[in-house]
């Protein structure tokens, strides 16, 4: 698996700090410790830290890495550093996105993953039947040629007609790195039937914005709306006129009020929700997808069409499962409720960073020593390396100015029409002072993009973020002298 040569430093002429970073985590590493590197945006903390991983191999405490990031364009990076210095690697990131037979289709993930699996079980799938027929050599000539997580997976389906999600999955039995999204370390369930190959008594984990595990539950929470639940309840009720007890509970679950602002706790046991009711949901799920799969008698097409809340309901109610996890619900900004499983304690946080050899946690704003020693409770010793104190520049503070806009405020509910409009003159006249170069525009969410741009005059000068993988975005983006983008 470990490459045989020995790796350089892959730039001539490093930044300040990057390999006064380096040494830092090779000191470290010999402690079975937790490092915390503080590096701000600009620094080359990837290279740094990846450069450092691969020492580590060589030194021999650790015989792999994996590298987990927030979101898929966020691979693009640790793609083009594992490159420069030579690591051989894979990446691995929705297999929904990935997979050739589900695109332009309106399926779930959960529906995908139910038919994906009814499809391998029927070797119905040619894509993932060829895979199993292809040398790793050839899917590793791919990973070689392209540059970025999208044309990696495009040129695995269209150029060898693999299925390059399970293609990349098996690499990773081989590579020393591993790339991946958050939910294949943070979600249990993802985790269980991905990589878990992987031995963290032998591996380094490096945890990319690691800032966000301070927000527990948006890296392991998940959620589900009422109308998704009501729908559920139609599915089951379609094709188990019987099943009245099941439907008892899930008309209590749809029925959960919210008053005040913020979560509000509901206790699962008194609605009816324990592990066998989360086990028979589990099971109808199984069998509606199914049955509905025979439906539409094999079209593959018609299968990627389906929508089944039933399979959302019982992934959802799977996390509740875990004794860390508990119910809540919110009111969301358009007046619908939402039903969330959040982790209660930070113990599934502790729980990961304590299972793997060596575990580096990075950000431009990481977790403090303090968090991850007093709250989190990590056992494990916990060192923290700041690279402004090598004299590291800041880039980001050095370089740009704020302004404060206080004229209005997205947050929930202070949204109407007339916010949309304030804001939607605010970025026309940014356009308008601006020099040549790019605008970049943040939402907090689509739906706040869609109501802004509604009444955006530059719109003829916009670039829109629809969701497609930043190479796209980017070439379209540097084809203009003066853009906005809306993202
Ligand atoms: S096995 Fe087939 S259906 Fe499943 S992800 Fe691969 S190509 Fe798609």
């Amino acid at each position: 698996m470990a490459n045989e040569k020995e790796f350089v430093f892959p730039y001539e002429k490093p930044r300040i700090g990057q390999l006064e970073l380096v040494k830092s985590i090779l000191n470290l590493s010999g402690k079975n410790s937790v490092i915390v590197v503080a590096a701000p945006t600009g620094f080359g903390k990837t290279v740094s830290v990846l450069y450092s991983a691969v020492k580590v191999i060589e030194m021999g405490s650790i015989d792999r890495i994996l590298y987990v990031v927030r979101t898929r364009n966020e691979l693009d990076p640790v793609i083009k550093e594992a490159k420069s210095i030579g690591i051989d690697f894979t990446v691995i990131y929705s297999g929904r996105k990935m997979c050739p037979l589900a695109i332009d289709k309106k399926i779930s993930n959960e529906g995908f993953w139910a038919i994906c699996s009814i499809l391998r079980l029927n070797n119905s799938c040619q894509y993932y039947n060829k895979a199993k027929l292809t040398s790793i050599e050839t899917i590793i000539d791919i990973l070689r040629k392209f540059e970025d997580h999208y044309s990696i997976a495009k040129n695995l389906a269209n150029k060898l007609n693999i299925c390059p999600y399970f293609s990349l999955l098996s690499l990773s039995e081989e590579t020393s790195l591993t790339i991946a999204t958050y939910p294949y370390l943070f979600k249990e369930h993802i985790w269980f039937s991905t990589l878990s190959h992987i031995d963290p008594s032998k591996t380094m984990l490096v945890v990319d914005e690691a800032h966000n595990i301070v927000n527990i539950g948006s890296v392991m929470g998940d959620s589900m709306d009422i109308e998704s639940i009501k729908m559920a309840i139609e599915e089951i009720r379609r094709f188990y006129s019987h099943d009245d007890e099941v439907v008892k509970v899930l008309n209590r679950l749809s029925m959960v009020k919210v008053n005040e602002k913020g979560y509000k706790y509901v206790n699962k046991s008194s609605i009816g929700i324990d592990k066998a009711f989360i086990e028979s949901i589990s099971s109808i799920a199984t069998d509606i997808a199914l049955k509905t799969v025979l439906r539409v008698k094999g079209s593959i097409d018609e299968a990627m069409n389906i929508d089944l809340k039933i399979l959302k309901l019982s992934k959802f109610l799977n996390s509740l499962s875990n004794q860390y996890f508990d119910l809540f619900a919110s009111t969301t900004f358009n007046g619908t409720i939402e039903l969330f499983a959040l982790p209660i304690s930070f113990e599934p946080i502790k729980n990961i960073v304590e299972l793997f050899k060596l575990v580096i946690l990075m950000s431009g704003t990481p977790p403090s020593k303090e968090f991850l020693v007093d709250v989190v409770k990590i056992k494990k010793s916990v060192s923290v390396v700041d690279v402004e104190d090598f004299g590291a520049s800041n880039y980001i503070r050095e370089n740009s100015s704020a302004v404060i806009f206080s004229n209005a405020t997205t947050s929930y509910r202070s949204r109407d029409e007339h916010v949309y409009k304030t804001y939607s003159e605010l970025i026309d006249e940014v356009y308008k002072v601006s020099g040549n170069g790019i605008i970049m525009t943040v939402y907090p969410s689509y739906d706040v993009m869609w109501n802004i741009l509604k009444y955006t005059k530059s719109m003829e000068f916009s670039v829109i973020d629809k969701g497609e993988p930043l190479s796209v975005i980017k070439d379209i983006l540097f084809s203009r002298n003066k853009v906005i983008l809306h993202t």
